[in-house]
């Protein structure tokens, strides 16, 4: 299917404020299928897939990566997602088919996930990661990104992230929001923009009513001049490859490689948790990974 999957910033209020809107409903689609997601987790993956386009694409410089872990104490175990400047963006979770019971007519995000903890690790060129953590406070994930911006840049800033499934658990729409008043933003614009989101009830509803994107940038703040300044395609796309799982054998080492294949009829098999892609490797293979090494 063709990848029709959008992400927009904009600024707002005289340049008081940014905002980031994007749609990823063929993401979201794409991996459910590589994953075989129950609804429940589609949903889940699906907040955390827009946020981490989203704050993708509010890293700086060509080689930046980020990776977000929602570690909670959950059945569907850990998520994990990776994204990079150019918006390529990848993730699994631990245990993709849990299903889990509606309450009130929707998808139990917070049950799914449990309580933990959020990390954000981002690789901007710096000899460390930055590696910033919060508590889970809702595990709805948006909250807890809101959250998660408050504490780790203390600036109020909204996030809305939604997934919306029709009554089969095909994916209708799956986009998110977030806003952020810029340093020195007057406080009465604050106050607005608050305002303007209290009576939004689905970002995902709004998305399909809206079909221009500007004009739900204009609803979200509240202010009829924002203008558009970045638009871009973000796609899921994974960065393994054949070097890379070479390097994992390698970091392994050549006993513990020589003992699997003993063990293992012959093979070395390694899945990549991100795209499911299997790297075989036999006996021969194993030598001359090791003998490239100089070993
Ligand atoms: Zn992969």
């Amino acid at each position: 299917m063709k990848n029709q999957d959008i992400l927009k910033k904009y600024l707002a209020h005289n340049d008081n404020v940014r905002v980031v809107i994007c749609d990823v409903t063929n993401m979201v689609k794409e991996i459910r299928m590589i994953h075989n997601l129950s609804n429940t987790v589609t949903v889940a993956l699906g907040r955390v897939i827009a946020i981490t386009t989203i704050m993708s694409s509010l890293l700086d410089n060509k080689e930046d990566r980020l990776s977000i872990q929602i570690s909670g104490n959950g059945p569907v175990g850990n998520i994990i997602t990776c994204g990079n400047y150019n918006l390529e963006i990848k993730g699994y979770v631990s245990n993709p088919e849990i299903e889990l019971k509606n309450v009130n007519g929707k998808y139990n995000v917070a049950e799914l996930i449990g309580q933990g903890m959020l990390t954000v690790i981002k690789d901007i060129g710096l000899k460390e990661p930055y590696i910033g953590k919060c508590k889970l406070l809702t595990s709805q994930i948006a909250e807890d990104f809101a959250y998660y911006y408050l504490m780790s840049e203390q600036t109020p800033s909204i996030v809305s992230l939604g997934v919306n499934l029709d009554k089969f658990g095909n994916v209708l729409k799956a986009s998110g929001y977030f806003i952020q008043p810029l340093p020195d933003c007057p406080s009465e614009i604050i106050d607005t923009l608050e305002k303007a989101n209290k009576d939004i009830k689905s970002v995902t509803s709004m998305m399909m009513d809206l079909d221009n994107m500007l004009d739900v940038a204009k609803v979200i703040t509240a202010d009829n001049n924002v203008k558009e300044i970045y638009s871009k395609a973000p796609k899921l796309l994974c960065d393994c490859n054949d070097i890379r799982i070479k390097n994992a054998i390698i970091s392994m080492g050549y006993k513990e490689a020589k003992n699997i294949i003993e063990e293992n009829n012959g093979k070395i098999e390694i899945k990549c948790n991100f795209c499911n892609k299997v790297y075989s490797f036999n006996e021969n293979d194993i030598n001359s990974i090791f003998k490239n090494e100089g070993n």
